[in-house]
C-alpha cells in the first residue's frame, strides 16, 4: 500500500496533465466487456466511466446479439422513432440498426473504444445456456473472441453474472467468453470478472456459485469487488455515479425497463465476482484495480 502510494506521489510530481494526476496505478487498465444485447454494458456503467476517465484505461465491448428482440417494451421508442418498433415484424427489421446506434451513444459516454458486433440473433427470452449457444453461431464467436482477447492483451474481462434466473443469452455470453480465454496460455489471460448490479446497501443482491454444467464459471468463495454508484463527489458532495448509468440507459430509447429499474432502486451498487479460473494469483491485481476504481474522483 506504502509503496501504491508512494508511486501514485511520484506520478503526480512528474506529471504535467492534470487529468491523470490522481491516476494510482502504475499501468493503464484494459478491459474487455462481453455482453449479450445492446443495453447489457449499462449494468458497468460507473466502473466504467471511472476506468476510461479517471484511470487513463481502455475499455472495449464484445457484443452477442443484433438485439432484435428488444421490441417488447418500445412502445415510447415508435413515437420517438415514428415506427412501430413494438410489433414483431417492425422491430426486429429495424432494431438492430437503432440500437447499434443508441449503444454507441451510451458508450461515447462512458469512453468505449472498439466494438465487437456479432449480430447473433436476439430470438426470445429464455433461460436456457445451452439452446442458446445451439442457436448460435458458437465455434466461430470463440475463435473471433480469442484472437482478439490475444491481440489485444486485457488485464480484465468484464462478463454477465449467469446465475440461474437471468436471461440464457447473458449466460451464454460469459460462457463463450470463458472459453476463448481458457484457450489462451495461463499467463496471456485477462482477469474474468463477472458482475450484476446490488440495489443497495440493506439488498444482500444474488446468490452464485457456478452455472450448472459449465464449471469453468465457478466464482471463487468469498472473493468479490464492488463499486457503490452513490459516492458523492462534486459541490456539496450532491452529485454522485447514478448519473452516469442514468445517461447511458436514456440513450436506449427504443427500450424501456431498464429505465425505471435504475430509477426505482435506492442504491445501485456494481458488484463483480472474481472467477476460480483465474487462480489465486490475479486476486491482488483485481484488488489493486477496485482500489483504484473507488478511490479516484473526478477533478
Ligand atoms: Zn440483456
Amino acid at each position: 500500500m506504502m509503496k501504491k502510494m508512494l508511486l501514485s506521489l511520484s506520478i503526480l510530481l512528474i506529471s504535467t496533465l492534470s487529468v491523470f494526476s490522481q491516476q494510482p496505478l502504475d499501468y493503464k487498465p484494459k478491459v474487455l466487456m462481453v455482453t449479450a444485447h445492446p443495453d447489457d454494458d449499462a449494468l458497468f456503467s460507473a466502473t466504467v466511466w471511472k476506468t476510461t476517465q479517471l484511470l487513463d484505461g481502455t475499455v472495449d465491448l464484445a457484443l452477442m446479439t443484433n438485439g432484435e428482440g428488444g421490441y417488447t417494451y418500445s412502445t415510447l421508442g415508435n413515437y420517438y422513432y415514428g415506427l412501430e418498433l413494438d410489433k414483431e415484424e417492425i422491430g426486429r427489421e429495424y432494431l438492430p440498426g437503432i440500437r447499434k446506434k443508441e449503444l454507441i451513444a451510451g458508450g461515447d459516454i462512458v469512453g468505449i473504444r472498439d466494438y465487437f458486433f456479432f449480430d447473433q440473433k436476439d430470438f426470445y427470452f429464455t433461460l436456457d445456456v445451452e439452446k442458446t449457444l445451439t442457436k448460435w453461431n458458437t465455434e466461430p464467436i470463440v475463435d473471433r473472441l480469442e484472437e482478439i482477447m490475444q491481440e489485444e492483451e486485457y488485464d480484465f474481462l468484464f462478463l454477465l453474472l449467469p446465475f440461474d434466473q437471468f436471461h440464457g443469452h447473458h449466460k451464454a455470453a460469459t460462457v463463450i467468453a470463458l472459453q476463448a480465454m481458457e484457450r489462451l496460455p495461463k499467463n496471456e489471460r485477462p482477469i474474468a470478472l463477472a458482475s450484476f448490479i446490488r440495489r443497495g446497501p440493506d439488498d444482500p443482491g444474488v446468490e452464485f456459485s457456478v452455472l450448472e454444467g459449465h464449471p469453468n464459471t465457478k466464482a471463487m468463495d468469498g472473493v468479490t469487488f464492488e463499486f457503490d454508484r452513490n459516492q458523492t463527489f462534486g459541490a456539496n458532495e450532491r452529485l454522485n455515479y447514478t448519473l452516469i448509468a442514468h445517461w447511458v440507459i436514456a440513450e436506449h430509447k427504443s427500450q424501456g425497463t431498464m429505465q425505471m429499474r435504475t430509477q426505482n432502486s435506492v442504491g445501485n451498487i456494481e458488484k463483480y465476482w472474481y472467477l476460480e479460473i483465474n487462480g489465486e494469483g490475479g486476486i491482488e491485481k483485481a484488488s489493486t484495480y477496485f482500489e483504484a476504481v473507488n478511490a479516484v474522483q473526478p477533478d
